[in-house]
């Protein structure tokens, strides 16, 4: 995992306008009355940077799943969740396809992670 450091992402001229946490990729935003002060604007992202609490734990994972029918090949989707860890949502997929191992479709899983509504993780 990143360190927990600021980073520029953006300069507007001289002023930097928005930054990052490398750790956790809050971002932060320089306040528009701040633009034409290349200093403060960075003072402000500092401040800001320093008082944040990372969020790690805000990832949720969803389970997606697929259904086709066996005889017409008609789709559609259902997702679970969120769920805490990765873990949880296999548990759920595990449970779900037991429920549904008799029924006349054929089940496709996915399960997705996301962190801040970035999609981070895929797996099976
Ligand atoms: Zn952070």
């Amino acid at each position: 995992m990143a360190e927990r450091q600021l980073a520029i992402l953006r300069y507007r001229n001289q002023t930097p306008s928005l930054a990052t946490c490398e750790r956790c990729h809050i971002k932060f935003f320089t306040p528009s009355e701040l633009l034409a002060r290349p200093a403060e604007a960075g003072d402000h992202l500092r401040e800001k940077f320093a008082s944040h609490t990372c969020k790690l734990n805000s990832v949720a994972f969803y389970v997606r799943r697929k259904a086709t029918h066996c005889s017409s090949g008609e789709t559609s989707f259902a997702s679970f969740g969120p769920f805490g860890t990765h873990e949880e949502a296999r548990a759920k997929q595990r449970e779900d396809e037991a429920a549904c191992g008799k029924s006349e479709y054929k089940y496709d899983y996915r399960i997705v992670g996301y962190l801040e509504g970035k999609e981070i993780e895929t797996a099976g």
